[in-house]
């Protein structure tokens, strides 16, 4: 008889490896302080950046969108047709990121899904940082592409990748923009230069730079300055943005390709009208209060240095994502349940999603966290690592 004999296993091994997680339920809905079994718990992990999911003018776009157009888009784009509100926001999303057009996916994961899954064929060759997000690497699995992977950051491998990549079709070096289990910025610039040597395509995932890097929020392209020298911009709306999709940022000729080819923008329901129009909002609301995103990097600096005066290693972070480096897997674990005791909340995460010695519980700062959350959460730091003796 079929059973699950072989799952139940697997699920045994990762209790005794400490890497067993049930999911945390929470009572309340994503904000700075969140209600769990009846209880305030500062929220350290989350990837609301800017608290937009509770913004009111955000809230008020969604109820409107609702009321105009129902809950659902009706099914895929191509074939009942696009709802004007989804028409106009890619026009704004293009706009906002300085490119000729774009193109929304339901996630940032089937972004990738469906950009790099139609984009590369066998006889191109894909150049990609040994961290990238597992989306990416899911995204190059669909295809029949060369895979050459460089070490993270590392300029004079991605440059020997491209020298002996010269006998392929397409050449595409990709990048996240920030990486996400690290807080390390790619080193866009040098990557830029490189792939324009070597006739090379750019493609940045800006998953967590989207609304935290460059002028509002813009993204890596914007930080550095290098608008029109990168190809294809990914970024996501379910992070800072505060709801759920992504979307590519690219040329037009791309975008009316996408539209033929990508096949989770082919074959899946599109983006709920409530969701675009709070996104919509989000992009307004970008524009106008540069005080967040301030908030956000004034905050993230205060709290890396503290860490790091208090003895913890925050490995390569230089933005709002700050680990803190235990390495072992259940140790890991047991700093993150020990912080939860304290009240608060900040994810263990190990191997496979990092290497098995580099565990970490990782800390995502917040515009709206205050100082006072910020001092909370060093005094638990303080007490949970010198008990498991980490400081
Ligand atoms: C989170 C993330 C994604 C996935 O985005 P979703 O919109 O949550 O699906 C893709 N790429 C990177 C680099 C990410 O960090």
């Amino acid at each position: 008889m079929a059973d699950w004999n072989t799952l139940e296993q697997e699920l045994e091994q990762l209790k005794k490896e400490g890497r067993y997680r049930p999911l945390t339920v929470w009572e309340s809905g994503s904000n700075a302080w969140m209600t769990l079994k009846g209880r305030s718990v500062l929220q350290m992990s989350s990837n609301n950046y800017l608290g937009l999911t509770n913004h009111p003018r955000m809230k008020k776009a969604a109820i409107q969108a609702i009321d105009k157009y129902g809950v659902g888009s009706g099914s895929v784009r191509t074939i009942t047709g696009t709802l004007d509100i989804q028409h106009y926001f890619e026009l704004e999303l293009a706009r906002f990121k300085g490119t000729e057009a774009a193109l929304v996916f339901q996630s940032g994961f089937t972004a990738n899904q469906g950009v790099l899954g139609s984009l590369l064929g066998a006889e191109d060759v894909v150049i990609s940082d040994e961290l990238n997000h597992a989306s990416i690497i899911d995204g190059i699995r669909l295809t029949k592409a060369h895979r050459k992977v460089f070490a993270h950051k590392n300029m004079d491998q991605l440059e020997a990748a491209l020298q002996a990549s010269a006998g392929f079709k397409k050449r595409i070096v990709v990048t996240d923009g920030v990486f996400s289990m690290d807080g390390d910025i790619a080193p866009l610039p040098t990557i830029v230069e490189l792939a324009e040597k070597y006739d090379a395509f750019v493609y940045v995932d800006d998953a967590h730079a989207s609304g935290v890097l460059g002028k509002n929020g813009k993204g890596s392209t914007d930080h550095f300055g290098l608008h029109g020298r990168v190809h294809i911009q990914i970024g996501t709306l379910s992070k800072a943005i505060g709801a759920v999709g992504g979307y590519v940022a690219c040329d037009q000729i791309l975008k009316d390709y996408l539209i033929h080819k990508a096949r989770p923008f082919l074959f899946s329901t599109s983006q709920v009208p409530a969701v675009t129009a709070t996104c919509f909002a989000a992009i307004r609301v970008l524009q106008q209060s540069g005080d967040l995103i301030e908030k956000l990097w004034e905050n993230a600096t205060y709290f890396r240095s503290k860490v790091q005066a208090l003895g913890f290693n925050t490995g390569m972070s230089e933005t709002p994502i700050i680990p803190i480096i235990v390495g072992n897997p259940a140790l890991t674990m047991k700093f993150s349940d020990l912080l939860l005791q304290e009240g608060v909340f900040a994810q263990g995460i190990v191997y496979p999603t990092v290497a098995m010695d580099k565990g970490r519980v990782r800390f995502i700062i917040t515009a709206k966290h205050t100082r006072e959350d910020l001092d909370f959460a060093l005094n638990a730091l303080h007490h949970a690592g010198r008990q498991l003796s980490l400081i």
